[in-house]
This record gives structure tokens, C-alpha cells and sequence, in this order.
């Protein structure tokens, strides 16, 4: 039997590595993108041409409404999510003084209120079907705040209030639900900081000296999915170089 995974931004930087990595297993590999992403159409061919075999839906992860209209889509043209990685996400940094509460919204809107409107649409039948899989994609900073994120920080430390509180209701019913706290990973949203402010603040917060990699956020993925990690639920997993530990 094979597995359908759906990877919510799974064409931004750590999205586009899990889906590699879920592929290589054998999943089938759904993602989705904003409806208003105009470079969703290439990247898929891209990667099929590669013989990567993706599926993409358009989803505004933020709208209940889309989130549903995406998982019935995919639903009846692949069949039920067995795996749900909510995954997409955004930064609006600025000091609390400069906030508005449009920087506020957008940042709670598509970093927390994505993880009801998605896992929503699927957890009833993975509680049916007896298996299921459930992974946060948080970050250091909402375990330890960060200066100028306020928004992004209380989304990412809310995603795993949730996660415990799901992972309670569902236990009994083969279904997980994990948190995954990933550290500074070279994706764009990292290497956009300027060099100069990576080399003096950044790296020297991190115990292993460099960057995490896309790869290795995808391989936690991988194995939070597996049989294997059918123990593991409730957890927010540090994979920081180290830089925060707790
Ligand atoms: P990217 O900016 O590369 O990708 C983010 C993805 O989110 C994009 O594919 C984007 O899709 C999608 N997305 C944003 N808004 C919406 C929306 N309203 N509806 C649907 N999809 C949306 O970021 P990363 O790959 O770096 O980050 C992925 C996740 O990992 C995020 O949750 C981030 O907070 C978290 N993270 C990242 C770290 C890092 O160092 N990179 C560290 C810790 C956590 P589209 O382009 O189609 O809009």
C-alpha cells in the first residue's frame, strides 16, 4: 500500500527536500502552493521531469474554506492523507513597537490557523483508517523567542500547545502528532539575512558551526512518518546544531 503524504509550501526551501525525501520512500507526494504563486506551474514540471512523480493543489493555507476545497481534491483524485506536514509558513519580523496588527494577523493566520484548517480536513479518517501521521514544522524561536518576532514566535510556540493536545485525543488510534523545532537551515528565508550578519550573530550561536541543511530536516521527517515512530507522539523534536537545548 502506498502512502499519500501531503506537504503543505512544499515548494519553498525545507518543503521541496521533504518532498524529495518522501518520494524516495516511496509516498505518494502531494504539496500544495498559494493560489497566487506564479511560478507553482514550473516548479512541478521541473521536478516531474526529474521523475519526482508530484502532485501539486492549490491551497491558501490560511482559509478553511480552501483548505478543505484542496483535501477533497485530493482525496478523491489520489486518495486520503496518510501523512500531513504542515510545513508552510511566513516571517513579518519587526520589534512589537513597529507591529501592526495586519504583520500580526498574517503571521498567526498562516503559521497556526493553517495547522486547524488543514489537519481538520484529515484526522477524522486517519482515526477511522487507525494510522496517521501529524508534523508540525515549528522552529527554535517560538521554544525561545526571538527579538522582533513576536508574531512568529507565539505562532510557532502555539503550534505545539496544539500538537500535545492532539496527540492526547488521538494516541489511542495509531495517529501522531509531532512538533518539529528546526534551528537557522539554509534555505532562502536564511540566506536572504546578509552575510555579514550570519557570520557575526548568527553562526556563533550554533555549537555546530553552520547551517542546518534542508536534507536533514527532511530526514526527521521522514522517520516521524515511519512505522518505527509509531511510540513518538506529542514531542516537539530540537534539530538546532545545538544552538538551543532544553
Ligand atoms: P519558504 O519561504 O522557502 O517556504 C514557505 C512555503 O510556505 C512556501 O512554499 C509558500 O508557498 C508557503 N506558504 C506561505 N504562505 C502560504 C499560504 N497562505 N498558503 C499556502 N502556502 C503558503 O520557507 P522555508 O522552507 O524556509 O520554511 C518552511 C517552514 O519551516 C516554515 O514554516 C518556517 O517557519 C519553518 N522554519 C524554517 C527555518 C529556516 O531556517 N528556513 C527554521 C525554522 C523553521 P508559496 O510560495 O506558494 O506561497
Amino acid at each position: 500500500m502506498v502512502r499519500v503524504a501531503l506537504i503543505t509550501g512544499g515548494m519553498g526551501g525545507l518543503g521541496e527536500a521533504i518532498c524529495i525525501k518522501m518520494a524516495a520512500l516511496g509516498y505518494h507526494v502531494v504539496t500544495t502552493y498559494s493560489p497566487n504563486n506564479t511560478k507553482a506551474h514550473d516548479w512541478l514540471q521541473t521536478m516531474n521531469n526529474m521523475g519526482y512523480g508530484f502532485k501539486a493543489y492549490p491551497c491558501d493555507v490560511t482559509d478553511f474554506d480552501s483548505a478543505k476545497a484542496c483535501i477533497d481534491a485530493v482525496t478523491k483524485d489520489i486518495g486520503p492523507v496518510d501523512v500531513l506536514v504542515n510545513n508552510a509558513g511566513i516571517t513579518r519580523d519587526m520589534t512589537f513597537k513597529k507591529m501592526t496588527k495586519a504583520d500580526w494577523d498574517a503571521v498567526i493566520h498562516t503559521n497556526l490557523d493553517s495547522v486547524f484548517n488543514m489537519t481538520k480536513q484529515v484526522i477524522d479518517g486517519m482515526v477511522e483508517r487507525k494510522w496517521g501521521r501529524v508534523i508540525n514544522v515549528s522552529s527554535v524561536n517560538g521554544q525561545k523567542g526571538a527579538f522582533g518576532q513576536t508574531n512568529y514566535s507565539a505562532a510557532k510556540a502555539g503550534m505545539h500547545g496544539f500538537t500535545k493536545a492532539l496527540a492526547l485525543e488521538v494516541a489511542k488510534n495509531g495517529v501522531t502528532v509531532n512538533t518539529i523545532s528546526p534551528g537557522y537551515i539554509g534555505t532562502k528565508m536564511v540566506t536572504a539575512i546578509p552575510q555579514e550578519i550570519l557570520d557575526s550573530k548568527i553562526l556563533p550561536q550554533i555549537p555546530v558551526s553552520r547551517l542546518g541543511k534542508p536534507e536533514e530536516i527532511a530526514g526527521l521527517v521522514a522517520y516521524l512518518a515511519s512505522d518505527e515512530a509509531a511510540f513518538l507522539t506529542g514531542a516537539n523534536i530540537s534539530i538546532n546544531g545545538g544552538q538551543h537545548m532544553f
